[in-house]
Order: C-alpha cells, then structure tokens, then sequence
C-alpha cells in the first residue's frame, strides 16, 4: 500500500500553497480523499493521519466499506453519477453528493432521505467543458436546478461540481465555473461550496475559488480499475 500519511501530508502542503499563491486562508479548502476501489485499511491509514471525509463512486463497493469502518466522525460524499435506481442507497447511507445533475435525481433523494437524518448536502454538477459525454447539466439549466433543489424539503444545495475535460485547459474551466456559481449567488442562493480540483489540477482549481477538493490518486496511489 502506498504510504498513505505521508501522501496525505504531502498533499495538504499542496493545497496550503495553493491558497497562499491565490491570497486565501490556508484553511479555506477542503479536502475530501477520494477512496474508491481501496479497501477500508488504506481509509484506516488516512483516518490515524487525521482525515474524516472520504468520497466513494460505486455504491455496493461504499456501502462494503462503511459496514466495515466504525470509526467516529466518519463523513461520506457520493461523487460518482448517480442512476435512479442508486437514490435510495446513497440518500440513507451519504453525507454528501457532487453529482446531481437533474431534478428527477434530486425529488429522489429528497424523497428517500430518511428523517432521522439532517438534510443531504447537495452539489449540482455542471459540464462545464461541453463534453457530450460527460455528466453534469449545462451552465445554461444550472440556476433552474439550483432553484429547485434548494427548494427540496430534505436536500440543502451547498454548491457546484465540476470535472474539466481530460486535456482542456482546467484553469479556464473552472473559471467559468466560479463565474457561474457568482451568477447564481446574485440570484439570492446562499451557495457556499464550490467542488472542484483533482489530484492533476487542485492548484488551478484552488486559484479559481475552490471551496472542497476531491482527491484520490495523490492520497491513495494509482486505482487498477
Ligand atoms: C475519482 C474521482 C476523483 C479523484 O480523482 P484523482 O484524479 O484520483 O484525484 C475526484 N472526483 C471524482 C468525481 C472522481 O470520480
């Protein structure tokens, strides 16, 4: 296994640089360590070195592991694209999701997010590079979908995610972006978060006003699959 504390160590470093370059609090990001296809002992390892917030994109593969974890203070974030027929899991068993990209998805999770649990935080994804393959609705139908989410009983809309296109110049995409969470804050949504920048592109995301970094490779090593 890859040494996990120091990789984790390193990579705070990264991000404290970055938001000294950009002119930000050194504490104004937040880093969510992207722990798909690891097994619940490299999660372990980033928990003794301190971290608490892991994001997953397969559901079965997430709920193995947390069944497995016990540990406190544990915060789950779906960053993966969510199908219909996941809602339910991801509403019961998540603290947080980056993918939603259609009302449909949203009432879903609204609707399936058990009472006994605060409201999920929710981060519209937007394709913000005009990939036709990607997920993510359009910069055009994001303030509509944020104006319906945050209208969802049991959803609270935190921000926008984004992924640039593999090979597209990141920092400009995440520019329009923060341009695009900028318009929809004018619109009197009380946006905080803005979920953006990988292990290959944090420092430009972080430059561009990134609120939350996910980050997998750079924590746990190269995935297999
Ligand atoms: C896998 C994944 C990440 C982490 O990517 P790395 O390049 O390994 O840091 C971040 N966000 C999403 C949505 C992912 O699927």
């Amino acid at each position: 296994m890859a040494d996990v504390a120091q990789n984790l160590a390193a990579v705070r470093r990264r991000i404290a640089d970055a938001c000294v370059a950009a002119g930000r609090p050194v504490d104004a990001v937040r880093l969510v360590a992207v722990s798909k296809t690891f097994g619940p002992e490299a999660i372990r390892a980033a928990y003794a070195a301190g971290q608490r917030e892991f994001g997953e994109n397969y559901l079965q593969e997430a709920l193995a592991k947390q069944v497995a974890l016990n540990e406190p203070g544990l915060v789950w974030h779906y960053v993966g694209p969510i199908q219909s027929n996941k809602t339910r899991g991801i509403a019961e068993h998540f603290d947080w999701v980056h993918g939603v990209d259609r009302i449909k998805i949203a009432q879903r999770l609204s609707d399936q997010r058990p009472v006994h649990k605060p409201p999920l935080e929710v981060c519209v994804q937007v394709n913000i590079s005009a990939e036709a393959s990607k997920s993510g609705c359009t910069p055009d139908e994001a303030p509509a979908l944020c104006q319906a989410v945050a209208a969802l009983p049991r959803l609270r809309l935190r921000g926008l995610m984004a992924i640039p296109a593999p090979g597209a110049d990141a920092r400009s995409a995440f520019a329009r972006l923060r341009a695009l969470f900028a318009a929809i804050r004018a619109q009197g949504l009380a946006l905080d978060t803005l979920s953006a920048g990988m292990s290959e592109d944090l420092e430009a995301a972080i430059m561009e006003g990134s609120t939350l970094v996910r980050i997998g490779t750079a924590i746990f090593g190269a995935r297999s699959t």
